[in-house]
């Protein structure tokens, strides 16, 4: 069987080679008898598999070790509260832009625990276009700043990185982490769910900056705290040992292809054939204002609505998949993240060159 592009926003494709490799030590990791999902979490191979995925990601991100790495559980949805519950300490308010659905989230969970304020929104436009920063009305006493540099519903991603002064900066990388490159040293914090370009579901990939641990609040449960999991190494409890081992894995197949330098110029060219092909059609459309257009998730609508299962389904037929927009939007998106391969872009563009031509 031959494997489809898969076209999802998560869980989303993994790089072949990686998947080939975690097949074949499936069963026997390196002479242990055993496949890593049914190590003990404490025994010296599983330790020595996390070590070298934190190192790597270090590594490819370019991590300090002003910084701690955790790899925890709930995906990043479960951020959404923690960091809340481990930030804003006593004074109680942080800042949040909204630039979309996943921004709309993080806010309605953080307002549960202070004061939340709405420093900028692009609600207005239809959350096409991000807000520039003069016009953010940002609290020089805040515990945090948060932003979500890639709007993975909307397919809006930021070009810069907010100035916060001395304010934290929080940010849910969710949908781009590792994409390009990154400045680490202007975040307080950045997190991650795993399943776009770092392996499984159900882990999270948090980095903090060691002045912000150790401020939770008295009632936060101790799987929420960023202090217990870091002073245990991410294993507080039993960690998602085989989603931890991928993740390395991805680390590892991205390193060899040059590290996240190597795969901005691919992920650029990317998106940027796949946005001039949509622009050059009057069959299709993607609403983006062009300075915000993601590299990684890109919505697109056809001239009729009608036309969209007609759509799918021959697109289905040519192993392209996972094309349907996400509910709350419609349309079509297609994610391209770092394991999208550049023929997978090719394919998709030639499928939607003929469908225009044949419907349009
Ligand atoms: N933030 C962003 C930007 C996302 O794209 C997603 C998932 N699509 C989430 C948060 C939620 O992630 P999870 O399902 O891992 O909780």
């Amino acid at each position: 069987m031959s494997r489809a592009y898969n076209f999802c926003a998560g869980p989303a494709t993994l790089p072949e080679p990686v998947l080939r490799q975690a097949r074949d030590e499936m069963l026997d990791w390196r002479g242990t008898g055993m496949s890593v999902m049914e190590m003990s979490h404490r025994s010296d191979e599983f330790v020595e598999i996390a070590e070298t995925a934190e190192q790597d990601l270090r590594e490819l991100a370019g991590i300090s070790d002003d910084y701690t790495v955790l790899f925890m559980q709930g995906g990043a949805s479960s951020q959404f509260a923690t960091i809340p519950l481990n930030l804003l300490g006593e004074n109680g308010r942080a800042d949040y832009v909204n630039t979309g659905i996943w921004s709309e989230k993080a806010i309605a969970e953080a307002s549960r625990y202070g004061d939340i304020q709405v420093a900028a929104s692009s609600e207005a436009s239809g959350f096409t276009t991000v807000p520039l920063q003069e016009t953010w009305n940002t609290r020089p006493d805040a515990a945090y700043l948060h932003y979500t540099p890639n709007e993975t519903i909307g397919g809006l991603e930021y070009d810069f990185i907010p100035e916060s002064g001395n304010v934290p900066l929080v940010a849910d990388m969710s949908s781009t982490m590792l994409s390009r490159p990154l400045d680490v040293s202007r975040f307080g914090l950045i997190y991650a769910g795993a399943q776009k370009n770092i392996g499984p579901s159900g882990l999270v990939v948090v980095i903090i900056r060691k002045d912000l641990l150790g401020k939770a609040r008295s009632e936060t449960p101790t799987m929420m705290n960023y202090q217990v999991i870091a002073e245990n190494g991410s294993m507080y409890n039993t960690p998602a040992t085989y989603s931890w081992y991928l993740a390395g894995l991805v680390f590892k197949w991205l390193k060899e292809q040059g590290g996240v330098d190597a795969m901005a110029a691919v992920n650029r060219r990317k998106a940027t054939k796949l946005y001039e092909f949509i622009d050059g059609n009057d069959f299709y459309a993607n609403p983006i204002d062009p300075r915000f257009r993601s590299w990684m998730n890109v919505p697109f609508t056809l001239a009729d609505d009608a036309l969209n299962g007609t759509f799918l389904k021959g697109a289905d037929e040519r192993g392209l998949l996972n094309l349907k927009g996400h509910r709350s939007v419609g349309g079509m998106r297609a994610s391209i993240y770092n394991a999208m391969p550049e023929a997978g872009v090719d394919a998709l563009i030639d499928y939607m060159a003929g469908f225009a031509k044949e419907h349009g």
